[in-house]
């Protein structure tokens, strides 16, 4: 038997997160797994790694073990990179799932959270973990159709974002620009959506597009799960189990070695 693929996933205690455990599970007797579930609120992953054990056992060599995370919380990513430096070493895979979508009025607080947690918290999580991925390994990130370039009205700002020149130096600007233009109020003038989540998944997506680029010993691609019924979509058309067949496929399945590439529906499109 292979060894097992060791596995970080965040935000999986619900939602795509747990639909993406369940599936790796599922698949465990020809692709073994240690798959580490995170969440921010240990009770709540707790008692989703009990659920997942009754309904999904692993298959013998594979397990699935609980480890809390905050991907905006600096000592909570620092404490789970240390953890696997010590337990495992290497990961084989990580997959960035965990998001949010907040309501109220678009305003810079509401900017700043959204932006904060899909774009600097995947980030900061990426970045203390990248240096246990090992050759080969690859990086999931689950972003959104709402972050494709076709919904960013300024021609300008999506020269910057598709330049094959960018760097997460210049994405950070770009996001904190945004921000600015958010509080300044001259964010329609400055040509971005009055989305903040849409915006924040410009920059996780540009953020896959970049970290393959520069980091071509490991395999990095993002996704859209599709509209999917969860706490955050309940008017989602898809179902959970559904909508992890894409961040799967990207994290186990054969796709040809392909890096730095968006996907939907299982199969790449344009960003
Ligand atoms: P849910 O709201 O059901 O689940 C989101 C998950 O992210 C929860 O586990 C949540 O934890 C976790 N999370 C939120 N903030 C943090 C944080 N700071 N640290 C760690 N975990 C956090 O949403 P979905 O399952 O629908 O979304 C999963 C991903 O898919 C997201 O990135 C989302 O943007 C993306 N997506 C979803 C779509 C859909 O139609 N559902 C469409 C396109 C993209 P907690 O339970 O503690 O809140």
């Amino acid at each position: 038997m292979s060894s097992p693929l060791v596995i970080v996933l965040t935000g999986g205690n619900k939602g795509v997160g747990y639909a993406i455990a369940q599936t790796l599970l599922a698949s465990s007797s020809h692709t073994p797994v240690v798959l580490y579930l995170t969440a921010r609120t240990p009770v709540l992953g707790e008692q989703a790694i009990a659920q997942l054990l009754a309904s999904t056992p692993p298959a013998l060599g594979s397990d699935v073990r609980f480890h809390q995370l905050d991907i905006t919380s600096a000592s909570s990513i620092a404490a789970i990179a240390a953890d696997l430096k010590r337990d495992v070493a290497a990961i084989d895979v990580l997959i960035n799932n965990a998001g949010i979508l907040p309501s109220g009025d678009f305003s810079v607080q509401l900017a700043k959270e959204t932006v904060g947690c899909n774009y600097d918290g995947t980030k900061a999580v990426t970045f203390a973990l990248l240096p246990l991925i090992q050759p080969g390994g690859r990086v999931v990130n689950v972003s959104s159709t709402g972050g494709v370039m076709r919904n960013l009205p300024s021609p300008a700002l999506r020269e910057q974002f598709l330049d094959p020149a960018l760097t997460v130096d210049k994405l950070d600007g770009l996001m904190r620009k945004f921000e600015q233009d958010v509080e300044g109020g001259t964010w329609k003038e400055e040509g971005w959506p009055e989305n903040a989540y849409r915006v924040s998944k410009m920059g996780m997506t540009g953020f896959s597009m970049v970290l393959a680029k520069e980091n071509p010993n490991i395999i990095v691609n993002a996704c859209c799960p599709g509209w999917v019924k969860t706490d955050m979509a309940p008017m989602g058309t898809k179902t959970p189990e559904a909508g992890a067949r894409t961040p799967t496929l990207l994290a186990i399945g054969d796709i040809g070695g392909k890096t730095g590439r968006f996907w939907k529906d299982e199969v790449e499109v344009p960003w």
